[in-house]
């Protein structure tokens, strides 16, 4: 394995930037970097640390359009996207910084003393970051983990570790410390797994893939290393007949093409109650023939390429000539790894298609016969990340919010993520939820000190 990793453009196939891809020694280093600088950030006052952290969101914010310009050039991200994604790196900072000073432990009752509740800092986290949302996703695991008083060494994907290079970057601007925030670009199989097999690294925090969580569960299980993960997902948009079908039809393929469908929330999976099947297809047929998928840096571009190759290859296999294709976009042809926007009917529930995560452009849509069916069918895969539910029946949207078991649902929406409310997944879409009021308390233990007043 070479020790260089070359980022390219997805929409071009021109190299970006080589990369050094650090060592197992490499990691060993900011691992001893980051310990060393652990006490002292841990003992910064809560409203200096605060401060330093609101300063890191100015900062990024400041330099929205650099970092957006950059995720086009190595992801492929619509410029529209990609100004969002940094922006939430901002907001993100900002809403774990309100939390430092609010860290509150319990005073508990307790005959013969007082007994309090501390939230410490682990010491040493670790973040493995995947290429589909290189920033927002990134910054989902520092600013709680830094806002709690960790020191983070954070790894990026092999092909996009260039906002996180620079993130790390304006974070020294801000005046965090040397050493409490460390990004280390590296192979997943060498630097990824030095940071999880590392035993100071005392949590990790991953997103990716679930074949390679499960591996990150085994491997930390020795040390007993506390993890979250955020791993896959095969979700569902249900529409129902009493919903309104149009605005619904109309804004199902966007939950799954956005990002070109390399979305853990891409609702990849379109259940329609049987009565309106026929409907929901014909409105959907003029805004999958509508995206236009283009250059990502032009404002007018719905829809990007891939990452690379091989996630290409691997859309493409989903996608045989023989595959049921009930209607597919337009996308660009020569270089660069496009793929255009594809709805897949009838397909059988015994298919891959129906069950597999696929991280593309490709939507299967399958009917249901009623309530129970829509919830049977849609918890019938090993996922259960998220879930849109479109019907104007409030007792249904209830019902079948509570019998979906998935982390994340949205009614008449398809909205999945807002940093103040909890996100992660049910079954093998992860463990843990990052985000919301609780996920600063998630890089921390819990201590309980008892004072007795009786000597
Ligand atoms: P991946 O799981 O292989 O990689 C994600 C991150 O983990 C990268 O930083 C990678 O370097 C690192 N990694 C890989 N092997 C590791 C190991 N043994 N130890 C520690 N770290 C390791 O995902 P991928 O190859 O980028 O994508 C493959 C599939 O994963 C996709 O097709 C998709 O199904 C899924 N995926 C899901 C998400 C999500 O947000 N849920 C994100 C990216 C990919």
């Amino acid at each position: 394995m070479t020790d260089t990793f070359d980022v390219l453009n997805p929409s071009t196939e021109e190299v970006v930037q080589a990369i050094h891809m650090a060592s197992a020694d490499e990691i060993d280093q900011a691992v001893a970097k980051a310990k060393a600088a652990f006490p002292a950030w841990r003992d910064t006052a809560p409203g200096t640390k605060a401060t330093l952290l609101r300063r890191f969101a100015t900062i990024v914010e400041e330099h929205n359009e650099e970092l957006a310009q950059l995720e086009v050039l190595e992801a492929g991200h619509t410029i529209g996207n990609a100004r969002w994604e940094a922006q939430n790196v901002s907001n993100v900072l900002n809403y774990f910084a309100g939390g430092v000073e609010r860290l509150l432990g319990h005073q508990i009752p307790v005959p013969g003393g007082i007994d309090i509740t501390f939230h410490e800092p682990f010491g040493v986290v670790g973040i493995i970051v995947p290429w589909n949302f290189p920033m927002p996703v990134a910054g989902w695991g520092f600013a709680p983990a830094l806002a709690a008083g960790n020191t983070v060494v954070l790894k990026p994907a092999e092909t996009t570790p260039l906002t996180a290079l620079r993130l790390a970057e304006l974070a020294l601007e801000a005046g965090i410390p040397e050493g409490v925030f460390n990004v280390i670009p590296g192979f997943g199989k060498v630097a990824g797994q030095r940071l999880v097999d590392h035993p100071e690294v005392r949590k990790i925090v991953f997103t990716g893939s679930t074949a390679v969580g499960i591996n990150i569960m085994q491997s930390a299980a020795p040390q007993l290393k506390r993890i979250t993960l955020e791993l896959g997902g095969k979700s569902p948009t249900i529409i129902f007949a009493d919903s309104d079908i149009e605005a619904a039809a109309k804004a199902a393929p966007l939950a799954v093409f956005d990002n070109s469908g390399q979305d853990c929330c891409a609702r990849s999976r379109i259940l329609v109650e049987r009565s309106i099947y026929d409907d929901v297809l014909a409105h959907m047929e003029s805004v999958v023939k509508g995206m236009r998928v283009d250059n990502p840096a032009l404002d007018t571009t719905d829809m990007g390429p891939l990452i690379s190759q091989t996630q290409l290859d691997r859309v493409k296999s989903f996608v045989p000539d023989n595959a049921p294709i009930m209607f597919q976009g337009d996308a660009p042809t020569g270089k660069g790894f496009w793929f255009p926007p594809t709805i897949l009917a009838p397909v059988s529930q015994s298919d891959r298609l129906y069950s597999d995560e696929i991280f593309g452009p490709v939507a299967v849509v399958v009917p249901f016969d009623d309530e129970a069916d829509a919830i049977r069918q849609a918890n019938a895969t090993d996922y259960g990340l998220a879930a849109s539910i479109f019907t104007n029946d409030v007792g249904r949207a209830i019902r079948v919010s509570r019998g979906v078991e998935s982390g994340v649902i949205s009614v008449n929406s398809h909205s999945a993520v807002r940093y103040w409310t909890p996100f992660g997944g049910f079954k093998k879409s992860g463990i843990g939820r990052e985000l919301g009021p609780n996920a600063i308390e998630h890089f921390t233990e819990t201590k309980n000190v008892f004072i007795s007043t009786e000597s």
